[in-house]
């Protein structure tokens, strides 16, 4: 990745003119089935641009509530777009035609205008679980019957093809805007980019330069993009794997459960309820052995497999998850 960063040809990417930009472009947009692609910095920034494009303020965005867009970015669409975010419960991530139907709102003066309807493929802290492509085609066809925006945060979207096998464009043109990280799996230092059509993307770079997200020589990022589209899609199966087997350890040590049971991508969410310990002093003990997870709640952590965990990490980080708990067993735990 590094060589082929070193070796990209370059140009003035807020001209323009950067022509490894303008590959990565062209190739994310047939890869995502839309007309046109935009790059920026992080994925972040492709979700907030999304919405300040498709909102008003005043608008509303129907979001699943443990959703990045709506709990891990500074409440980003409240402060730029104006926009608020009206959470569906729903502990998967995945919801139904059924559930946008009852969160739009009615058209009148006093409500909240219900703008977009957006989607993690796959979802995060729903257990990097995949919308499957039948869920997904009825909530479109739903939210655009009724004229909302449908946009998908795809910040793992490639497990979701690699897990399911379908095409990323079946899932990217049920979508006004899509896009796709390279810095989560795809181990890529930089990079997302923002597909959907010629008119989104144009209205797109207004924001892309009033952020301050148009760069110069970002030929060297694209290249990076571009090693990982070549190199790095497939081997995410291995992640998967890799997953799969820390879930089957962690659920050898008494007391851990994995929460949802089944791993479908590279996410693991342990339950550590029954151990009654605090995830948090199961994870500064992990940490001492060299092994990181997030806390995501009083009883609950995060794995994440990627491209620099190998099978012998896995092993390795299940038996310290076996020999923490073992250890920690007994001894008073403060809860935070
Ligand atoms: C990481 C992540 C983002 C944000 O991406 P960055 O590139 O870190 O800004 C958005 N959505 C989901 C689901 C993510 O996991």
């Amino acid at each position: 990745m590094l060589a082929a960063m070193a070796a990209a040809p370059t140009g003035d990417e807020q001209l323009n003119e950067d022509p490894t930009v303008l590959a990565l472009l062209g190739r994310s947009a047939d890869l995502l089935g839309q007309e046109a692609a935009v790059f920026l910095p992080t994925g972040t920034m492709c979700n907030q641009i999304s919405l300040l494009v498709h909102c008003r303020p005043g608008d509303e965005i129907v979001a699943g509530f443990n959703t990045h867009i709506h709990g891990s970015e500074g409440a980003g669409a409240a402060a730029l777009a104006g926009a608020l975010i009206y959470p569906v419960p729903t502990a998967t991530g995945i919801f139904t035609a059924a559930d946008v139907a009852a969160a739009a709102r009615p058209l009148r003066q006093r409500s909240p205008r219900t703008r977009v309807v957006a989607i993690e493929q796959t979802t995060n802290r729903g257990g990097g679980r995949v919308w499957p492509l039948e869920m997904l085609q009825a909530v479109s066809a739903e939210a655009r019957k009724r004229g909302f925006a449908v946009h998908m945060d795809g910040a793992r979207l490639m497990n979701a093809v690699i897990a399911s096998g379908v095409p990323a464009a079946d899932y990217g043109r049920l979508c006004d805007s899509v896009w796709l990280d390279f810095t989560k799996g795809l181990a890529c230092p930089v990079g997302a980019v923002l597909a959907g059509s010629k008119d989104f993307i144009a209205e797109a770079w207004f924001w892309k330069h009033r952020l301050g997200g148009a760069m110069r020589q970002a030929g060297v990022l694209a290249a990076a993009a571009l090693h990982a589209l070549d190199n790095h899609v497939e081997r995410l199966a291995e992640d998967h794997v890799n997953a799969r087997l820390f879930g089957s350890l962690a659920t050898m040590v008494p007391g851990v459960a994995i929460d949802p049971p089944e791993v479908e991508t590279n996410i693991v969410f342990l339950d550590v309820t029954g151990t009654g310990l605090a995830a948090i002093a199961i994870n500064e003990a992990l940490k001492r052995r060299g092994v990181r997870l997030n806390v995501e709640g009083p009883h609950r952590l995060r794995a994440v497999t990627h491209r620099d965990v190998t099978r012998a990490g896995i092993e390795e980080a299940g038996a310290s998850l076996a020999a923490v708990v073992a250890e920690l067993a007994g001894q008073p735990q403060p809860l935070r």
